[in-house]
């Protein structure tokens, strides 16, 4: 058996950060920015008003309340070509253009305007650009935006999209194969004939794939044959990014996906010191990255956690300390017994942030690498490193997923 560590260590080198490609607004949500986003124009690009009310020469409403006469209305979108002149005031609305002359807003809740709509009343004083957003108070132009390396959020894209960009570049979306390998395997809802299953690891593999940021791509059923396996590969790396199979790398006598690997690609077959999950094969293929993972389905999910999400998040441009989740010391609510075999184990387990501000953790059902149930209803992995266990009230890391 080798450490996760060394096994993760292992699958990361293999695995190279993709070429940056420029894509829509729209599709970046997420996505790593790969270029310098520097300013071209300044936000906002004209001082405007942050109010409704008035524009007013600050001076002439020092001594308030004073009245002072309306020279027109200017609403967002419109400009006004006259100057505020003293003793005049401007109806303005929110995000208007700062007419010339005046210096502040007056907001109209301090203001009354008279019934003919020719002066206004003011009732209290403003400071020099009270209310005013000055051109260029949020970017200047020329100003380095963003780097290399954020990971853009619905702000990140709203600035972009302030800046009239309408596409980005950025590492892109990685296209992900996924393949079932096994003779028991049926698709959907086809009737089960003596010793069939209905495939769920392709499934569960493409959602993943899609809550990555990643773009999966279905490439069907397998059966447990070298022939159709090294077809279906070979299929695969010719237009994907990377390939997730599921099933054949274990030590049954039909388990071709490995004896494949091995044979057309660059690869490694390991047994990693963990449960669930052990066997694990890894490598590529015509430079591709294939991740060999185990056909038990709570097993597939977990090597897909620890060895698929952290390589395509170092192919998709994260930095290292985002490739994999942050450990979170949590309190257990029930004893989790293990007994000393040399493995790492991830139990599936429900965990809720209390009052006392910890999360605290309970199973969250049975722990067989087939228990997909429990698998699916839980919201973290507690790592249990090799040893007998966690006693009621005791430690446990956990992976929040
Ligand atoms: P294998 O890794 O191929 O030895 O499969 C291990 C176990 O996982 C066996 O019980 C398989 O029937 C089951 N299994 C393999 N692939 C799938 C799949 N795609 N969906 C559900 N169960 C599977
Ligand atoms: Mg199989």
């Amino acid at each position: 058996m080798i450490s996760l560590e060394d096994a993760r260590e292992y699958v990361l080198a293999g695995c190279r950060v993709s070429t940056p490609s420029v894509v829509a607004l729209r599709a970046a949500l997420g996505l790593v920015l790969a270029e310098e986003v520097v300013a071209t124009e300044s936000i906002p690009p004209f001082a405007n008003t942050a109010v409704d009310g008035f524009a007013v020469r600050s001076a002439d409403v020092a001594a308030a309340p004073v009245t002072l006469r309306v020279i027109g209305t200017l609403a967002a979108g419109a400009a006004f070509a006259h100057p505020v002149g003293a003793g005049e005031a401007l109806r303005i609305m929110t995000g208007a253009p700062m007419p010339n002359g005046a210096d502040a807003a007056v907001m109209v809740e301090l203001t009354e305007l008279s019934a003919d709509g020719t002066t206004v009343h003011v009732s209290r004083s403003v400071e020099p650009g009270a209310s005013v957003r000055n051109a260029g108070e949020d970017v200047r132009p020329g100003q380095l935006v963003f780097s290399p390396g954020v990971v853009l959020s619905a702000g990140h894209l709203g600035v972009l999209a302030s800046l009239g960009r309408l596409s980005v570049l950025v590492h892109p979306r990685p296209r992900v194969g996924v393949i079932s390998t096994g003779d028991e395997l049926i698709e959907g809802d086809q009737p089960l004939l003596p010793g069939q299953i209905r495939d769920s690891n392709r499934h569960t593999l493409l959602a993943m794939l899609d809550q990555s940021g990643c773009v999966g791509v279905d490439l069907g059923l397998v059966r447990d044959n070298e022939a159709d396996i090294t077809a279906a590969i070979e299929r695969a790396v010719g237009q994907c990014d990377a390939l997730v199979t599921s099933g054949g790398v274990s030590m049954g006598a039909f388990d071709y996906v490995k004896v494949v690997l091995d044979r057309i690609g660059d690869m490694r077959w390991m047994q990693v010191a963990i449960k669930p999950a052990k066997p694990l094969a890894f490598g590529t293929v015509q430079g591709v990255p294939v991740f060999g993972l185990p056909g038990n389905p709570v097993s597939s999910m977990v090597s897909y956690e620890l060895f698929a999400r952290p390589a395509l998040r170092k192919m998709m441009g994260f930095a290292p300390r985002a490739w994999m989740r942050a450990p979170v010391r949590a309190v257990a609510d029930e004893a989790f017994v293990r007994r000393l075999d040399g493995k790492v184990h991830f139990n599936r387990v429900i965990a809720t942030l209390e009052g006392d501000g910890r999360y605290h953790v309970r199973s969250a059902g049975g722990q067989g690498s087939h228990h997909l149930t429990a698998m699916a209803n839980a919201s973290a992995l507690a790592v249990l490193p090799d040893g007998v266990g966690v006693a009621v009230g005791g430690n446990v890391d956990l992976l929040l997923l």
